[in-house]
């Protein structure tokens, strides 16, 4: 370790928006940190890219309002329910305030914070290398092994290595699953011009119970298309089998275009989805933050508005106690960052649950989905205000964040 007294330093790995919006925050700030990333840019297949008030007031604490400004985006302009190709309800963005649920281009994201981060004469960054192993010293963690064999000696190792996470694995820090996993199939498909002015996120649930979501991503001319996988569906299919399967869902117009588009439907990415929260988040010398901690569903989008709190909460803590060099105050303020986070991620988790119920319960019923078709002229705009009060607590965060250092 460090000699005490002086700043102390940090890994990070995993440059999702947790690990590169805390890798920015602590080195802007003094701390020595390296933050290293398995994947050589951020050019992924999938990333989400909802961001809620939340997320989007939290960019603005770490202070990218402007950075934000310049990056690919699109705001969402409503949200819209449909049952058998009929609307149930619609309800506009922005649901409160002023601010809309926003698609943010991820490596766009990804990149802007990297390249703050790397101004700090403390940053350094590792792409294209995994982490494999943690190093340990006596009881506490002291860095972390690297895939090209090299070792990483560290006071501090930040696991924000996602919902796979290999640390938390390695580091005996255990999952506690809150609901069975689902499998997700995403879908990229060229847009239609409605979604271009009017970006509706369309909800569809046809007359067997298949389901989907789409909406206009962030980057231009592109459709996303979420589709929910029941247990033993056939995945291979064309691309024109399954435009067919999305138009069946549609109301016409949609259906016409998801037909015309079909060629173009991209190779289907396979997503799992797991949701939990750790019940520790924490060792001596070791601290797992955003999904590896508390791997979140991505119903109305709050896994990275989630994690960009995390890092928010994590640097009001970390950050004394690393420029102290103090280890024993580094480590209860692991514990601190833990009792802080986990109202808000469990509270957010339970809604995600309730709104996930309620999408099974109409997926099972067919009875209530004919019900619900034939009572939505009279229905509809209860239906909706009750949605959209259940939605703000999960828009603008259920705890008070503050960036205070
Ligand atoms: C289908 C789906 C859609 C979603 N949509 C949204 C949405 O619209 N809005 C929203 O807010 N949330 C959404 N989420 C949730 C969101 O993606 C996550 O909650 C969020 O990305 C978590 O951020 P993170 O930084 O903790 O982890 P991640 O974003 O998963 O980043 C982890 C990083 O660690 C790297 N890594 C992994 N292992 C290693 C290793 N051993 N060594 C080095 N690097 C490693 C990975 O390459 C990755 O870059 C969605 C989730 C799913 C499954």
């Amino acid at each position: 370790m460090t000699p005490a007294h002086q700043p102390q330093p940090v890994v990070i790995v995993g440059a999702g928006p947790a690990g590169a919006s805390l890798a920015m925050l602590l080195a802007e700030r003094g701390v020595p940190v390296t933050l290293v990333e398995a994947a050589r840019d951020f050019q992924r297949q999938f990333r989400g890219e909802g961001l809620m008030p939340s997320g989007l007031a939290a960019l603005e604490a770490m202070g990218c309002g402007p950075l934000l400004a310049r990056l690919p985006q699109r705001p969402l302009s409503a949200w819209s329910f449909q049952l058998h190709g009929h609307e149930l309800f619609r309800v506009e963005e922005p649901l409160e305030g002023d601010r809309a649920c926003t698609l943010i281009s991820q490596p766009a994201l990804l990149d802007a914070l990297l390249e703050r981060a790397s101004r700090a004469s403390g940053f350094g960054w590792k792409p294209g290398v995994a982490v494999v192993d943690l190093i340990e010293s006596g009881d506490r963690i002291a860095g972390v092994v690297l895939s090209d064999g090299s070792r990483l000696g560290a006071s501090l190792v930040v696991a924000t290595d996602g919902r796979s996470s290999l640390l938390r694995q390695r580091s005996g820090l255990e999952l506690e699953r809150r609901s069975s996993p689902i499998d997700l199939l995403w879908f990229r498909l060229p847009s239609h011009p409605r979604f271009e002015g009017d970006n509706v996120f369309t909800m569809l649930l046809g007359e067997d119970g298949s389901a989907c979501s789409l909406f206009h991503g962030a980057l231009p001319g592109e459709l996303q298309l979420g589709w929910v996988l029941s247990g033993g569906e056939r995945i291979e299919r064309s691309p024109e089998a399954w435009g067919e399967a999305f138009a069946a869902l549609a109301p016409a117009w949609l259906a016409n275009h998801l037909r015309q588009v079909a060629p173009a439907i991209s190779t289907p990415l396979k997503l799992s989805v797991q949701v939990g929260c750790c019940s520790r988040w924490h060792r001596p010398g070791l601290l797992l933050l955003g999904d590896a901690a508390h791997p979140m569903s991505p119903i109305r989008a709050q896994g990275i508005n989630m994690a960009l709190r995390d890092a928010i909460v994590a640097t009001n803590h970390l950050l004394a106690p690393l420029l102290a060099g103090d280890a024993t105050a580094i480590d209860s303020s692991l514990e601190q960052i833990e009792a802080e986070r986990v109202p808000e991620i469990r509270r957010a988790q339970a809604l995600q649950q309730q709104e996930a119920r309620q999408a099974q319960l109409l997926r099972r019923s067919p009875l209530l989905r004919r019900a619900l078709v034939q009572l939505a002229p009279l229905l509809g705009e209860r239906i909706a205000h009750s949605w959209r009060q259940r939605q703000i607590p999960l828009r603008l965060g259920l705890a008070k964040i503050q960036l205070t250092v």
